[in-house]
């Protein structure tokens, strides 16, 4: 009986794992099409992302002015 019962956790311990698995996949898929395709919202603020920016830089994750203080951060970081 013990092992039976052994076998059944076993079981769902495996198929818990390939839940998991496949939970991860499937998420892993949804953010890079997500980054593909840009969004809506700005990651930096949250506020909508204009439709103009979303048309010239479909792939945009912020905001113009998000993404101006983002490059200029980097642009900071790299020459000081
Ligand atoms: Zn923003």
């Amino acid at each position: 009986m013990a092992d039976y019962v052994d076998d059944i956790d076993r079981a769902q311990a495996r198929d818990l794992k390939i839940n998991a698995i496949e939970v991860s996949t499937a998420v892993a898929r949804i953010r890079t099409a997500a980054q593909a395709e840009g969004c809506d919202d700005c990651e930096g603020c949250g506020d909508l992302i204009t439709e103009a920016r979303r048309r010239a830089v479909p792939s945009a994750r912020r905001c113009a002015p998000c993404q101006a203080v983002l490059e200029r951060r980097a642009y900071l970081g790299k020459g000081a």
